[in-house]
């Protein structure tokens, strides 16, 4: 072999190692674009366009190269969920009709429900009790409650009707119980009739879920993900005009993180050299709690996860400048250390989250993992101190920087790659115990 054509080999080397680049480039910022697009109306969870939104990460996954999760079928991974709306609610008390306006109701009661006052449990809340605790302890109880709420409670009332108005989303079935708030004067009443008629759908959401096995560790798992739903669009009374911007494009929250997802899932598969068994998922529902995390964690053994990398607002320059991204829950894990120890020969650093108390480990989807013990955690850049963007209409793609985000998503494949091959195991998180949830709302 000649200098020059070992010169010329290494230049053409070059030229395809720098337009694979590029292209990894193109394929973000198209990804990025499509998921960001009005088209898809803010993906909002329920709507047809989270589903178009899911098909279209599917499709990517596909021709990438990924398998579905565990041999199955399809890439999309169906979350059911519990959906209790009260359609109708009456109350009379002493027998006079209760004003719509005094009185809130949030059922878990499948069907129409009657009650008289034996059936009732009656909690009296008076000016100086925390109306909040109260409710809480009957809803830790469960059962069918009567509270009589004292006037001065007039602001938190409205606040949970106005809640329990959007009826209720839940991960299980749940056990029964109906609460009835009522605004009023009375301590204490000597009849009441109450009846309450509540629709149950149960419905799907989708996490879409690829895998690239692993070549030699393959039952240890490295977990890339994002969420992809977001909040769909305001409501027409809300928004000022009829021509105003009135979709929720979350550009940033989080098609950012959801392209830097796919696009390592491209770049890992190009690469065909990971030791370990790579997931990738882009979750559902993580904007009304979590729902696609919460139910991916129960679909595999957590101890199998060596770490999880979830990627979460990474389209503008971070506080430490353009193309820095900072880890949440820095302390819970040595993943932090272990990554910028494996990044200091490139001179980049990854910063531990300046916003601690925003509690944004708590935020985000690695919370469903980290408390089984994975070292998971968030990736991100937002300022979400002075981000005028963030839950806005305005969360449009023109206001990223996408030499910023291509950093990023840059940083995150460096640190990665000591993942995959197994040079990098962080520690596990000390893992939380279930909290009891409601049994009502
Ligand atoms: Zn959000």
């Amino acid at each position: 072999m000649t200098k020059f054509s070992f010169l010329l080999m290494a230049f053409v080397f070059f030229v395809s190692d720098a337009s694979a680049q590029d292209k990894y480039q193109d394929e973000l910022l198209a990804d990025l674009t499509y998921l960001a697009s009005d088209d898809l109306k803010g993906r909002a969870n329920f709507s047809p366009e989270i589903d178009v939104a899911a098909d279209y990460i599917q499709n990517r996954f596909k021709e990438i190269g990924l398998k579905p999760f565990r041999g199955e079928k399809s890439f999309l991974q169906a979350v059911p969920v519990y959906k209790y709306a009260v359609t109708e609610a009456n109350l009379k008390l002493n027998n006079t009709v209760i004003d719509g306006v005094n009185l809130a109701v949030v059922s878990t009661a499948d069907g129409d429900s009657s009650f008289n006052l034996d059936m009732l449990s009656v909690t009296h809340v008076g000016p100086g009790q925390e109306l909040k605790t109260e409710l809480r302890q009957l809803n830790m109880l469960g059962g069918n409650h009567l509270v009589l709420i004292d006037n001065s409670h007039v602001k938190w009332f409205n606040i949970y009707r106005n809640y329990f108005s959007r009826g209720l989303t839940k991960k299980s079935l749940s056990e029964r119980g109906t609460l009835f708030l009522v605004l009023t004067d009375l301590t204490s009443v000597k009849s009441a009739v109450a009846d309450a008629e509540v629709k149950l759908e149960i419905k799907e959401l989708f996490n879409v879920v690829g895998v690239l096995p692993g070549q030699e560790l393959k039952d240890e798992y490295v977990l890339y993900s994002s969420h992809y739903d977001h909040l769909g669009m305001m409501p027409e009374d809300q928004s000022s005009s009829a021509d105003k911007d009135r979709i929720f494009n979350g550009a940033d929250d989080n098609a950012s993180g959801t392209s830097a997802v796919i696009n390592l899932a491209a770049q890992f598969a190009a690469q065909n050299k990971n030791k370990r068994t790579l997931i990738f998922s882009a979750f559902s529902g993580e904007e009304i709690g979590g729902f696609g995390s919460k139910f991916f964690s129960k679909q595999l053994d957590p101890a199998k996860i060596i770490a999880m990398v979830n990627i979460e607002m990474i389209g503008k320059p971070s506080k430490f400048g353009p193309g820095i991204t900072w880890i949440t829950g820095p302390k819970r894990s040595n993943f932090m250390t272990l990554i910028n120890n494996y990044l200091e020969p490139e001179g980049i650093k990854v910063h531990a989250d300046p916003y601690p108390d925003q509690r944004l480990f708590y935020r985000s989807d690695n919370a469903s993992l980290a408390k089984f013990g994975v070292p998971a955690h968030s990736f991100s850049t937002t300022q979400l101190d002075k981000d005028i963007h963030y839950h806005q209409v305005t969360d449009d793609v023109s206001t990223l920087n996408l030499e910023s985000m291509n950093n990023v998503v840059n940083t995150i494949k460096l640190f990665s790659e000591g993942i995959n091959d197994g040079t990098i195991t962080p520690s596990r998180i000390e893992p939380k115990p279930e909290q009891a949830s409601g049994k009502i709302y």
